[in-house]
Order: C-alpha cells, then sequence, then structure tokens
C-alpha cells in the first residue's frame, strides 16, 4: 500500500461576501452556505463594507452596527467569519481593495468572491478590474427580481465568473429597513438575534432616539 504524504499541499479555498448588511438578512446566509457547499470552499469571510460609495442616497447605518449584525447572524456557523478590513480602511469601499487587503492576510487562500447578479455588472466596470480576476474568483448568484444582463460578462474570462442558482429568498435590506420604519415585523426574514438588534438599537426609527448613545 502506498503511504499518503505527511503534507498535502491544497490550498485553503476562502468565500468573500462583500455587502453594506444593512441588515444582514436571510438572502445573504442562504447565497453563503449555497457557494459553500457547490465550491467545497473551507470557509466564508463577510466584509461589512466601510463607507458604500453606491448608496450616497441614503444614510447608512453606522459600520459598528452592521459589523455587530453580521456577527450575530454568523456566530453560529463554525465556517463562517466576519472580517473589519473594509471598516477598518475608511473610506468608500472597492472591492479591489478588499481583495488586495485579504490576499495579503491569506496568502495560501484561494479566492472566491461572492456577489449577486444585480452586483456583477458594477463590479466588472470598477477601475483595475483585470486584477480583480488575478486576486479572484467570481461566483455571481441569482436573485429574485434582478435578470442577469449577459452583456455584463462580456471580455471576462469564462473561467474566471461563475453564475449560480440560488434557492429564490425574495429578501432584501431595503424592504428589512421600510418595513421596521412602518413597524412592520421583520421575523424569520433575517436571523432572531439581529431583529433584536435592530430594535434594541431603534435602528431605521428615525422616530426613535437611540437608547444609551455615546456609552457602546
Ligand atoms: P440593499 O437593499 O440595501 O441594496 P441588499 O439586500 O441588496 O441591500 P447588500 O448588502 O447590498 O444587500 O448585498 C450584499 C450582496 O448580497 C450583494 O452582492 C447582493 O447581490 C447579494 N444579495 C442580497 N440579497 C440577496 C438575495 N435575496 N439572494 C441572493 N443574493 C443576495
Ligand atoms: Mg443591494
Amino acid at each position: 500500500m502506498t503511504e499518503l504524504p505527511e503534507t498535502v499541499n491544497v490550498r485553503r479555498r476562502i468565500g468573500v461576501m462583500g455587502g453594506t448588511f444593512d441588515p444582514i438578512h436571510h438572502g445573504h446566509l442562504v447565497a453563503a452556505s449555497e457557494v459553500r457547499s457547490w465550491f467545497a470552499l473551507d470557509e466564508v469571510v463577510f466584509v461589512p463594507t466601510g463607507e458604500p460609495w453606491q448608496k450616497t442616497h441614503r444614510q447608512v447605518s453606522a459600520p459598528e452596527d452592521r459589523y455587530l449584525m453580521t456577527v450575530i447572524a454568523t456566530a453560529s456557523n463554525p465556517r463562517f467569519w466576519v472580517s473589519r478590513v473594509d471598516i477598518e480602511r475608511g473610506g468608500p469601499t472597492y472591492t479591489i481593495d478588499t481583495l488586495r487587503d485579504l490576499s495579503k492576510a491569506l496568502p495560501d487562500a484561494e479566492l472566491y468572491f461572492i456577489t449577486g447578479v444585480d452586483a456583477l455588472g458594477e463590479i466588472f466596470t470598477w477601475r483595475d478590474a483585470s486584477e480583480l480576476f488575478e486576486l479572484a474568483h467570481f461566483v455571481g448568484c441569482t436573485r429574485p427580481g434582478y435578470d442577469m444582463d449577459e452583456s455584463v460578462l462580456e471580455g471576462i474570462p469564462r473561467d474566471k465568473v461563475t453564475i449560480v442558482e440560488i434557492p429564490a429568498l425574495a429578501i432584501s435590506s431595503t424592504d428589512c429597513r421600510e418595513r421596521t420604519t412602518a413597524g412592520d415585523p421583520v421575523w424569520y426574514l433575517v436571523p432572531d438575534g439581529v431583529v433584536q438588534y435592530i430594535h434594541k438599537h431603534a435602528l431605521y426609527r428615525p422616530d426613535r432616539p437611540r437608547p444609551r448613545q455615546g456609552l457602546t
């Protein structure tokens, strides 16, 4: 019988799920879980954005609130982690910076950037697009209400992008915020701990003073 070598040089496969996560919801978590399983990823790192440059038309919750909700939502999954790289860098978040920072921090890892098909088009028009493909493989997840515009993939190396079909969960952070502002429930759209965090910190309720402001 041939013995296996003691160390097998296999690179770790790490998923990178960037998002505003204002708030994180079950659509994000199912997408990350499905992609983790299909690509046999060892772990998925959720990376809440710093100041999202695409969302200047609305007030985005404080990075610390979005970070904590992401930690609460992912804490029970041993393969899910949360990174502060985009929050610590400050300023608007560009995916190229996220991937540069993570590949420096995880030099032995093969990175898979997970994103919705709605966001793919924007990514590929970003600055330094060609370097993006040197740093990661891109996984575009289908999302209810968004049809994939195939022209987005024109000129993109086919071996660098995979489109995957996710069980449809018609949940968006926008809808969760609007429901909360209107006093409607978000139970079961977001994890229980996130429902409680939103209420405890009076997020998305401009009429309510935030409790213990300045102490947290
Ligand atoms: P908002 O409504 O504020 O834009 P969002 O629900 O789109 O929020 P983001 O934080 O913008 O959430 O999304 C992070 C990533 O997760 C994006 O790439 C987005 O396409 C993807 N995503 C969000 N919701 C879903 C869903 N229900 N199914 C699949 N992918 C999703
Ligand atoms: Mg979005």
